[in-house]
């Protein structure tokens, strides 16, 4: 064994010792359990802050900000660490919902345009999980075309005031940061008057409204800015030129979500058993093909990772992946239905409250992060260099472009 094996079993070994120690393997767990199958306002928040405590213990022990530069408050590791831990992780929960959701796509943008100050007052709390983040893009009319959003945001000395309303922030109302897009040049194309803003969401003029879904769940809030203020020390990049930093978040964003591989398969597979049904040919095909789609998945989402984290562009589009995620969802949820019959539509039995909540991801999934179409289109431009989509805005300023 060379020096650098040596190295890397060495903490092989003690990564699996501390994931013994401190969490509870996967097949311990009660098979279909559900997150969204009518929760309550109090089960979300529990989970929110069961997912806090689980960032911070992974942080404690050095298996969260890995490979983030220790002047930043990371552990200054190397790449290979993170796939021993996420190979070793792969039994356990180690899953921190939204935590790990923002900080897959606020970290990158951060460590790419934040100043020296900016990345030494942020990237530790973000990534310790001690400061919780929110996503602060989408308008009521800026969702897929998100570039033409109305947030307005005005200098006043120092300080910009913002003025504007933004929906479907997940996780917002347990916020105290947000990365926030707002107008700040409307006289400029629609790309180009954008600022990005690390924004304090604990302050006059911020009011979060909780967002309840029609099943009860309440992952979102609409956020309404009136008169909130933001100092220029908080731009991340330049001024107007906040486009840049969004689509890092936006690709990441695309890159996490395609991340999401699940371990449906492997539900499907025991629901089949334990209905006797595992024999039968055709029902084998649908398993064989739902395992293998998601071992592609995490196949092609691991290349982006490792070529994310290595400061490589990702080998593959990250739309594929986002793309593929959406369509796993809607295989998956058709077989359990499907392995169910009717007894998938009956409550109160946590096989079939699970198959009903598959079922209904596909909806989330194909829209969060950009939607199927949107998604469709950007590989049709970016990836295959297919005549772009019309746009009838091209070239007006932001402010003479028609709006709803
Ligand atoms: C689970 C989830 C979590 C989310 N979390 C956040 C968050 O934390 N922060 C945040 O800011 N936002 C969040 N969003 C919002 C999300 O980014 C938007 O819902 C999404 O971008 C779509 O925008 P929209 O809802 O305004 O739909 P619209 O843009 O109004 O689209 C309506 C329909 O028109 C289609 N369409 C629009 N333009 C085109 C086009 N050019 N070509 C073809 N079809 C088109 C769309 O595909 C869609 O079917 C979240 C959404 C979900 C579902």
């Amino acid at each position: 064994m060379t020096r650098d094996q040596n190295i890397e079993e060495q903490y092989r070994l003690k990564t699996q010792q501390w994931l013994e120690d401190n969490l509870d393997p996967l097949k311990e767990r009660k098979p279909f359990s559900t997150l969204h199958w009518m929760p309550s306002k109090e089960t979300e928040k529990n989970h929110h802050n069961a997912c806090q405590q689980l960032q911070m213990k992974l942080y404690e022990a050095g298996f969260a900000g890995t490979t983030v530069p220790t002047e930043y408050g990371g552990h200054g590791g190397e790449s290979w660490m993170q796939r021993i831990f996420r190979e070793e992780a792969a039994g356990y929960q180690v899953h921190t919902g939204f935590y790990h959701s923002i900080i897959s796509m606020a970290l990158p943008a951060l460590l790419k345009y934040g100043t020296d100050n900016q990345k030494r007052e942020h990237i530790k709390t973000l990534i310790s999980g001690e400061v919780s983040w929110c996503q602060l893009f989408s308008e009521p009319g800026a969702g897929s075309d998100l570039a033409g959003l109305g947030a307005k945001a005005e200098l006043d000395g120092d300080e910009f005031v913002i003025h504007g309303q933004k929906v479907w922030n997940s996780a917002a109302m347990y916020a105290d940061m947000g990365i926030l897009l707002v107008r700040t040049n409307p006289n400029a194309h629609k790309h180009e008057g954008i600022t990005f803003l690390l924004f304090d969401m604990n302050q006059p003029g911020v009011e979060v409204r909780p967002l309840i879904q029609a099943h009860g769940a309440g992952h979102f809030a609409e956020v309404f800015l009136d008169g909130a203020r933001c100092h220029i020390k908080n731009v991340l990049g330049e001024i107007d030129k906040g486009w840049g930093p969004a689509r890092v978040v936006m690709s990441n964003e695309s890159a996490m979500i395609g991340g999401a591989a699940g371990d449906n398969p492997s539900q499907l597979i025991q629901l089949s058993q334990s209905l006797g049904r595992n024999h039968e040919p055709v029902l084998r095909q649908k398993l064989a093909n739902v395992y293998s789609r998601n071992k592609l998945l995490k196949l092609m989402s691991d290349r982006i990772s490792i070529a994310v984290r290595n400061g490589q562009m990702p080998p593959i589009h990250p739309s594929i992946v986002k793309l593929f995620v959406a369509q796993n969802r809607r295989i998956e949820g058709d077989l359990a239905q499907e392995i169910l019959g009717a007894a998938g539509v009956v409550t109160s039995h946590t096989a079939s409250e699970w198959a009903m909540e598959v079922l209904h991801s596909r909806y989330p999934i194909s829209i969060g992060g950009g939607t199927d179409e949107v998604h469709h289109n950007n590989l049709g431009e970016q990836a295959l260099g297919l005549p772009r989509d019309i746009r009838v805005d091209r070239g007006i300023p932001w402010k003479d472009i028609p709006k709803g």
